[in-house]
């Protein structure tokens, strides 16, 4: 049940992205910067970044419309990706843009405003012809790689927002805040291997429940491997 209602819910968010691409939009909130501008897309990455502080990468798995195009390939390529070597690029990209961003603000002297709609008057992002070009090309840059390395090989290699919940994740862990994770009680475990094939991240399950939490930042929290469990070795709890 909990599984169909992650996806309704990823695939309700995928179906809605012709409106709200801008506002996960890089290219808009460097523009916006040009101009001293703070964009909708950056408040939107604020927001990430609070929502990471307590519910870490959730948002991966229920809310991002990048996830709903990620469960469908998943059916067409579900091999398992090496995440290590991909998340160089995915760091790279991240701090070429956000020091380009800075770097504008400072050379404007500053935040001069702030422009939920930055180039966005319609509100809708998708409102013309050109527009119908850039949301097919976003969506080929996360279908591709999916399609040739695997599972979610996107969100490992070139996502721009995920650091903005990594950082969350983490602050949130050193303020000592309570956080959504996933807990396990790794006696009851038949090493049945069920976790580690469903992980939609390709997480080593089983390696990481030994230390009684699964631990690592590329935890969506999505819960397959407590759905998927037979031994009822894993479940969500909100833990410091
Ligand atoms: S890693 Fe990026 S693209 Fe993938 S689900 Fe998370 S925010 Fe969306
Ligand atoms: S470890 Fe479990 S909750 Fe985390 S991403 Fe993998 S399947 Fe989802
Ligand atoms: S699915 Fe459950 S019992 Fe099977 S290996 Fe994973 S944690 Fe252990």
């Amino acid at each position: 049940m909990r599984t169909k209602i992650r996806k309704g819910l990823v695939y309700m968010a995928l179906l809605i992205f012709p409106l709200t691409l801008n506002y996960f939009s890089p290219y808009l909130s460097v523009m916006a910067a040009m101009e001293g501008i703070i964009a909708g897309s950056i408040l939107v990455f604020c927001l990430m970044f609070l929502s990471g502080m307590i519910f870490g990468r959730a948002w991966c798995a229920w809310i991002c419309p990048i996830a709903g195009l990620s469960e469908l390939t998943n059916s067409l390529n579900g091999k398992t990706v090496r995440s290590n070597r991909l998340s160089i690029i995915r760091y790279t990209i991240f701090l070429i843009w956000f020091s380009t961003i800075i770097i504008f603000l400072v050379l404007r002297g500053g935040i001069l405003g702030i422009d939920p709609l930055f180039m966005s008057d319609n509100i809708i992002s998708v409102d013309g012809p050109f527009k119908y070009i850039t949301y097919y090309l976003v969506l080929a840059i996360f279908i591709i790689p999916n399609l040739i390395i695997g599972k979610r090989a996107s969100c490992h290699s070139i996502c721009w927002m995920s650091p903005f919940l990594e950082a969350g994740y983490l602050i949130g862990g050193l303020l000592r805040f309570r956080q959504l994770r996933i807990i396990s009680d790794k006696d009851k475990c038949v090493k049945c291997q069920k976790c580690n094939v469903v992980c939609p991240m390709s997480i080593n399950v089983m390696e990481e429940l030994s230390d009684g939490v699964i631990g690592t930042k590329d935890c969506i929290l999505c819960g397959e491997c407590a759905d998927s469990c037979p031994k009822d070795v894993l479940k969500y709890a909100i833990r410091k």
